[in-house]
C-alpha cells in the first residue's frame, strides 16, 4: 500500500522509521522539537549485534561511526575477574557491538535519511493529533500542522503521542539508578581499545572502554532508591559530580579514580528510567514506537536496539499489510513480546547494580559461576535478544517477524 505518514520526532526511532518507510515505498516527513543544535547531548551508547543486524535490513552500516565493540569483561571492585565474553553472541559470522557518541549517531541518521530523500522539519513539538476521515491531523507548539494516512510517535520517553492515543496511558517507571559519565585522556588503562570493561564497584557500578585513539569512554551509575525531583540532577555541577563519584570509587581497585580526576567535563546526570507494560500502542491509525512504547532501563544496552528493530517491522507490516489498521495489529503481535521481556531484564540488571554490601557477595559468585558455566557450554542465556535475524525481504507472518520472539 502507498501511504504517507508523519514521523514525531527525529531521534533513533524517527528518522530510522523515514529511512524504513522509503525503503518500503512510503513517503513520510519527520516532525522533530529542538532545533539542529540540539544534537550535542554528550554521552555514548552501544550498540548490540541485533540492533546492527536490523541496520542491514535497511541497508546501513555506522562503519564511520564509534568503534567495534567485540568483547566485556566483569569485574568485581576487589579486582576480581568475574568473566569475559562476546559482547552479543553473533547473529552472523564476525559480528562486532559498536560504541558510539549519541550526537554522533543522531546526525548519522538523520543526514542517512536526508541523503535517501526524507525531509526533516526542526522546531516542531507535536501538541496534538485527531483522525478525522481517514487522515491524522498533527498540530505543533508553533501553530503549524501536518497530514498524512498515518502518524508514528518516535517522540522518546516522555512522549506526547502516547497520551494521545491513551490519556490513561502509564508514565516511566524510576528504576532506582542515576546516569553520568565522561571522556577522558591522558590515562593509560592497559585496556585494547573496543573492550567494554564493567566494574560492579562496591558502593557504585562503572564501565569504561578505550576508543581507537586512547580516549576513555565511562559511565557511572549510581544507586538511589527514591526519585530525584526535577532540576535536582541538573543543579549537581561537575565539579560536585568528580567529588561524590571519587568518593563512591575511592575504595574498588580499578582505574575509576584515575579516570574521573583525568576527565574535563562530567556529564550533567540523569535518572534512569524504563516503560514495562504500555497497554495501547495504536488507536485511529496513530501508533508509538521506540522509548515511546517501551523504554527499556540503559543497564541492559538494548534500547535503541530495540527502537531499531521496530522501526525495520513496522516498515514490513505497513509494506505487507492490506490496511493500516491491519498492518499495526500484526505490528504488535510481532513486538510486544520481545520487547516486554528485554525491559524485563533490564530491570533485573539494574537490580543487580543497586545491590547492598550483604547481597553484593553473593551477587558477584553467582555472577562468577554463570560467566564460567557460559564459557564452558557456550550457552548464554541472553542469546534470545541479541540472536534475532531481520530479513527485509521476508513475508511478516504470525508473532514472529523474522527471528525468534
Ligand atoms: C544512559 C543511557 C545509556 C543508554 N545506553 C544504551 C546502549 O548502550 N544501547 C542501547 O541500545 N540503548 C541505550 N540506551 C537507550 C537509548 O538511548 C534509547 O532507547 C533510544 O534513544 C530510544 O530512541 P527513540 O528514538 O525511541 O527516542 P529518543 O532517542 O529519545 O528520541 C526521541 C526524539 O523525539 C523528540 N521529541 C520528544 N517529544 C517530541 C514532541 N512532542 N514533538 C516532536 N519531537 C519530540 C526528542 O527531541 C528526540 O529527538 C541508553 C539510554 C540511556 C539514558
Amino acid at each position: 500500500m502507498t501511504y504517507t505518514a508523519v514521523i514525531v520526532g527525529g531521534g533513533i526511532a524517527g528518522s530510522l522509521s523515514a529511512i524504513a518507510l522509503h525503503k518500503a515505498g512510503i513517503t513520510s516527513v519527520v516532525h522533530e522539537a529542538y532545533d539542529r543544535s540540539a544534537d550535542h547531548v554528550g554521552a555514548f551508547l552501544t550498540l548490540a549485534v541485533n540492533a546492527l543486524d536490523a541496520l542491514r535490513a535497511l541497508d546501513l552500516d555506522l562503519d564511520g561511526v564509534g568503534f567495534d565493540t567485540p568483547k566485556i569483561t566483569l569485574t568485581s571492585g576487589s579486582g576480581r575477574k568475574l568473566g569475559e565474553l562476546p559482547y552479543g553472541t553473533a547473529v552472523s559470522e564476525g559480528a562486532k557491538s559498536r560504541t558510539v557518541k549519541r550526537a554522533d549517531l543522531y546526525r548519522a541518521l538523520r543526514d542517512e535519511a536526508v541523503r535517501r530523500g526524507v525531509r526533516i522539519e526542526y522546531g516542531k513539538r507535536l501538541v496534538e493529533a485527531e483522525t478525522t476521515g481517514g487522515r491524522v491531523l498533527a498540530r505543533f507548539a508553533d501553530g503549524g500542522t501536518a497530514t498524512g494516512d498515518l502518524l508514528i510517535g518516535a517522540d522518546g520517553l516522555r512522549s506526547r503521542t502516547r497520551e494521545i492515543i491513551d490519556p490513561h496511558a502509564p508514565g516511566a517507571r524510576y528504576a532506582g539508578l542515576l546516569n553520568t559519565g565522561g571522556y577522558a585522556r591522558g590515562v593509560s588503562t592497559g585496556s585494547e581499545p573496543g573492550t567494554m570493561h564493567a566494574i560492579f564497584g562496591k558502593r557504585c557500578f562503572f564501565v569504561y572502554t578505550v576508543d581507537p585513539y586512547g580516549e576513555v569512554w565511562w559511565m557511572a551509575q549510581p544507586a538511589r532508591a527514591d526519585e530525584p525531583a526535577p532540576g535536582e540532577l541538573a543543579a549537581i555541577t561537575p565539579e560536585e559530580w568528580r567529588a561524590r563519584l571519587i568518593d563512591l570509587f575511592r575504595h574498588d581497585r580499578g582505574p575509576a579514580v584515575d579516570l574521573i580526576t583525568a576527565t574535563g567535563e562530567i556529564f550533567t546526570g540523569w535518572n534512569t528510567y524504563d516503560l514495562p507494560t504500555v497497554p495501547r500502542w495504536h488507536r485511529d491509525r496513530m501508533i508509538v514506537i521506540g522509548d515511546a512504547a517501551h523504554a527499556t532501563s540503559s543497564s541492559i544496552g538494548q534500547g535503541a536496539a530495540m527502537a531499531i528493530e521496530d522501526t525495520v517491522v513496522l516498515a514490513k507490516c505497513l509494506r505487507d499489510g492490506p490496511d493500516v489498521d491491519s498492518a499495526f495489529t500484526t505490528y504488535e503481535r510481532a513486538r510486544r513480546g520481545r520487547v516486554e521481556r528485554v525491559v524485563e531484564q533490564g530491570k533485573r540488571t539494574g537490580e543487580w547494580k543497586a545491590l547492598g554490601p550483604l547481597t553484593r557477595g553473593v551477587r558477584d559468585l553467582v555472577m562468577g559461576l554463570a560467566m564460567k558455566r557460559m564459557a564452558r557450554t557456550g550457552d548464554d542465556p541472553s542469546g534470545w535478544i541479541y540472536d534475532h535475524h531481520l530479513d527485509w525481504d521476508a513475508p511478516v507472518i504470525g508473532r514472529a517477524v523474522g527471528g525468534r520472539p
